[in-house]
């Protein structure tokens, strides 16, 4: 055996998913290869979440500056210097890219630079055609933002082209009504874009609870954003000065905009990567298949993260991986992920968190009668101060007799920060009682969830 070619595990991919679960299987001993041929930290490090918050951050410090002229302060009103601020951004993943590489030498995994391609079920090939021999192999390969194929397709950009932006476009068409058209046309309406939304369905926001959604909406309409709902985006043209106008299946022309993104979807990534050649199955969308303990249809093959149908977030990928490689090589038989009540936030302005079952989703599982509403809708003391008009809601669901909490959804300042706590006693299955009998922080906006009635 060649100590040079011959690992425990080999992981492809290092992103949020591939890395956690490479550095705990080395952690348990395992001798770990990781392929990598981009930057360490993958789409949540340089092109996902920490570009994005760090984006919502210069955003929202815009709009805190507008509030505080508002109360008082004296303030010249300068745009955002947006190249000045990349570097603070660029600076910061920097550092997440060096932590990375401490790490992985520390830990004595042996990183390799490039792609990896499966010849069979334990031999991985990489960039520079050197054969990889694996007991174990962990796909972590993630996902790549979809383009729709309409005719030019090519004249939008995507997420990924977001983060290349070293000037605020003037005005803006994001195609897409999920949570990184949302999050993105957020972002650059309060940087002062012209943004306008086109949205092939009725409403922003599918999954999330649809009151939230539409007090959003309404909030990011006063603030100037265009939504357009059931539209049906046919064909890009170019309109001069590198302007694209779009057109829908009416033969409907927009108004020109300086840039189109697309944020609709994202596609696991798999071409290319042999898994025909191990006899990995994919699920009908093309998703790597997995159990519910990460393993694929081949024993010795596991799957974590964007790759996989789960849902799409970091922590679901570092927290997959973590118990798998306790399970395979920290001696917890029984360790898995259990997916039950994720907690997630979609960093719009202000920000939606929602942990748990939607109203309309208890309403389904539970029936009309056992499922209770409790509400609150209030001005954020800061807005109240300044007279704006921006609102919070915040919204109970619980079922049965006792009341038991299921589902708990935040719309407002702070609901980013608020929800963890939440969500940890709503996984351990409080009831609306236990939220009355806590006593509040008072003033706060997290009070009014143990205040409802
Ligand atoms: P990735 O992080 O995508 O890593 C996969 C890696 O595999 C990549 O680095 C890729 O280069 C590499 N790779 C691909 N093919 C090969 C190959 N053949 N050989 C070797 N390597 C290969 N999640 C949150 O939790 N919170 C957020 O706020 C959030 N915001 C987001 C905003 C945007 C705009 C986007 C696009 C995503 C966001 N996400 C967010 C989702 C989050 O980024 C993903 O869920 C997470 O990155 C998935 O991790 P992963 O390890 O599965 O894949």
């Amino acid at each position: 055996m060649n100590p040079q070619t011959h690992f425990d595990l080999i992981v492809i991919g290092g992103g949020s998913g591939g890395l956690a679960g490479a550095f705990r299987a080395a952690a348990h001993g395992a001798r770990v290869a990781l392929l990598e041929p981009a930057e360490l930290g993958g789409t949540c490090v340089n092109v996902g979440c920490v570009p994005k918050k760090a984006m919502w951050l210069a955003a929202d410090t815009a709009q805190r500056i507008a509030l505080a002229a508002q109360l008082g302060f004296e303030l010249e009103s300068r745009p955002l210097d947006w190249r000045e601020f990349i570097v603070h951004r660029t600076r910061y993943i920097a550092g997440i890219h060096a932590s990375y590489r401490k790490r992985l030498d520390e830990s004595g995994i042996v990183w390799m630079p490039c792609r990896g391609h499966l010849i069979d079920a334990h031999t991985v090939e990489n960039g520079d055609g050197a054969r990889l021999r694996g007991e174990r192999i962990l796909i972590a390969t993630g996902g790549r933002p979809r383009r729709p194929p309409v005719p030019g397709a090519e004249l939008g950009g995507v997420s990924d082209d977001f983060f290349q932006l070293c000037d605020p476009p003037s005005r803006v068409a994001l195609i897409g009504g999920g949570y990184i058209a949302v999050e993105l046309g957020g972002v650059l309406q309060a940087l002062g874009s012209q943004v306008e939304l086109f949205v092939r369905g009725q409403r922003l926001l599918e999954g999330f609870d649809h009151e939230l959604a539409a007090d959003l909406l309404e909030d990011s309409r006063q603030h100037g954003l265009h939504a357009h709902f059931g539209h049906a985006l046919a064909e890009l043209q170019p309109a001069g000065d590198g302007k694209v106008v779009l057109l829908d299946a009416h033969g409907e022309r927009s108004e020109p905009f300086d840039r189109v993104f697309f944020a609709t979807g994202r596609v696991p990534s798999t071409a290319s990567l042999g898994l025909e050649n191990a006899g990995v199955a994919l699920d009908a969308r093309g998703f790597v298949r997995v159990d519910e303990w990460q393993d694929t249809s081949v024993a010795n093959i596991h799957a974590v993260g964007d790759v996989t149908a789960g849902p799409a977030l970091t922590p679901v990928a570092i927290a997959a991986a973590r118990r798998l490689m306790d399970r395979l090589y920290g001696g917890k038989p029984e360790s898995r992920l259990d997916f039950r009540d994720i907690a997630t936030v979609v960093f719009s302005h202000p920000p939606i968190g929602k942990v748990g079952l939607t109203e309309q989703e208890a309403r389904a599982s539970f029936g009309d009668a056992a499922v209770r509403i409790y509400r609150a809708r209030f001005r954020p003391m800061l807005h109240a101060l300044a007279d704006s008009p921006q609102r919070s809601l915040f919204k109970l669901v619980c079922v049965g007799e006792e009341e038991k909490v299921v589902g708990l959804h935040l719309l407002g300042e702070g609901a980013d920060e608020i929800l963890q706590g939440f969500a940890v006693a709503i996984r351990r299955g409080i009831t609306r009682r236990d939220l009355e009998d806590t006593v509040a922080i008072h003033p706060t906006s997290a009070e009014e969830v143990v205040l409802m009635r």
